[in-house]
């Protein structure tokens, strides 16, 4: 089998990867993405609530904290100069009892450290002016959190790093690597295999991010984080939405708690929970329901009986294990591990969509360039 010599490849057209891809393109490098499915963005980038987060929630100084914020000062103007649909429909944090009211002056200053300056808290009677059907004691407004179609977004991606040459190989499932002087040997799989010898490799493979960072011969095992998987379902709404903002309960431990979420055509869905599982399964029970009318009406007693419909879940790829604190983005570069040329993305779960453009920089920056 022939070797063929190539700059750059990315790993994983999920929309870190094609955000990566971009950026290489943007700075002139030729780049490869390998991609084992037949399109774009058929992992967790689908399967997400779809939102431009503020940086509310991050502990200032963590990544998360930096590239959401600087990915969604990037975001918008990138979606609105291309016409990409999203809306800045703002957002409602809502505390249902005095006791989450602490809670909500603590993450209204965090977001300020974070550099979210623009947080309102609202009285029970303002947040109710805003949204009528809301139940609460007070609210934090969030004006710059908005929704996107993340599918526009991910082609916008993709458009721009294929006009500036970048290319993606589909059905192309990275087998392993070899890491050799200088530069990392791929073996591609598929229907025509090939061999790439490149100078960059990132590692955006998501949820197989792990398994991808060990299939690679010579990378030092123990630099693989464990991964584990939690998984969040949601549940649609039938009828119309009561509200024209999303509206969040005070976050809880390994997620934001069971919030609304609009799409552009306006339809409500509440979601995503939280289920620790131990292997990949997209499948929602509609048991889980109960537990969502019963959060859901801490906020809206409105809701009707019959009205939520099982609609699909996510992934995300915790770095931490059920129970333990939560762990930061972890971007990791050659001096992290000491493979020149070699970047891997691991625990890529929210606020990942926001941050990607963000994202896309910063491994650049890791390789040097
Ligand atoms: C329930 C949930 C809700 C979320 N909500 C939001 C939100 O509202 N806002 C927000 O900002 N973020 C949100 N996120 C986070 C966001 O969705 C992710 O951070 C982002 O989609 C991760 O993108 P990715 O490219 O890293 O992974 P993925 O989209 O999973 O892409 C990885 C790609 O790698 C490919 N791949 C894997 N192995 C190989 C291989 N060996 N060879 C070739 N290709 C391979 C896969 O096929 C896949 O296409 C949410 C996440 C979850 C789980």
């Amino acid at each position: 089998m022939l070797t063929e010599r190539v700059d750059a490849v990315v790993v994983g057209a999920g929309v870190a990867g094609l955000a990566v891809a971009r950026a290489f393109a943007l700075a002139g490098r030729e780049v490869i993405v390998l991609e084992r499915e037949s399109t774009i963005g058929t992992g967790t980038s689908s399967r997400n609530s779809e939102v431009i987060h503020a940086g509310i929630y991050y502990p200032p100084g963590s990544l998360k904290a930096k590239l959401c914020v600087a990915g969604r000062l990037a975001l918008y103007p990138f979606l609105a100069e291309r016409g990409i649909p999203h809306r800045r429909c703002g957002k409602l944090i809502v505390a249902t009892d005095p006791g989450q009211l602490a809670g909500l002056e603590k993450l209204h200053a965090q977001a300020r450290s974070n550099g979210v300056d623009d947080l309102r808290m609202l009285a029970a009677r303002e947040a109710r002016a805003l949204e009528p059907q809301l139940v609460c004691v007070a609210a934090l407004e969030s004006p710059s959190t908005g929704i996107v179609d993340s599918h526009a977004f991910m082609l916008g991606l993709r458009g721009e790093a294929e006009a500036r040459g970048a290319a993606i190989a589909f059905r192309s499932p990275l087998l392993a690597g070899h890491v050799r002087n200088g530069a990392i040997e791929l073996e591609v799989g598929g229907q025509e295999p090939v061999r790439l010898l490149a100078r960059a490799v990132v590692n955006s493979a998501g949820l197989f991010a792990q398994d991808v960072a060990r299939s690679i011969e010579g990378f030092p095992a123990e630099r693989i984080p464990p991964t584990y998987y939690c998984k969040g379902n949601y549940f649609s709404l039938s009828g119309r939405s009561p509200f024209s903002r999303l509206v969040y309960p005070a976050p809880e431990a390994a997620g934001l708690g069971v919030h609304l979420t609009l799409d552009l055509a306006g339809q409500a869905r509440f979601g995503p929970d939280v289920e620790w599982i131990e292997r990949i399964d997209y499948d929602v029970d509609p048991r889980r329901a109960e537990v969502f009318y019963k959060a859901i009406r801490g906020y809206w007693p409105g809701l009707p009986d019959g009205a939520l419909q099982p609609a699909y879940s996510g992934i995300r790829p915790k770095l931490q294990a059920r129970g333990e604190a939560s762990r930061d983005f972890l971007l990791q570069g050659p001096s992290d591990h000491g493979v020149a040329g070699l970047v891997n993305l691991f625990g890529i779960e929210s606020p990942g969509l926001t941050a990607s453009l963000a994202i896309g920089d910063a491994v650049l920056e890791l390789l040097g360039d």
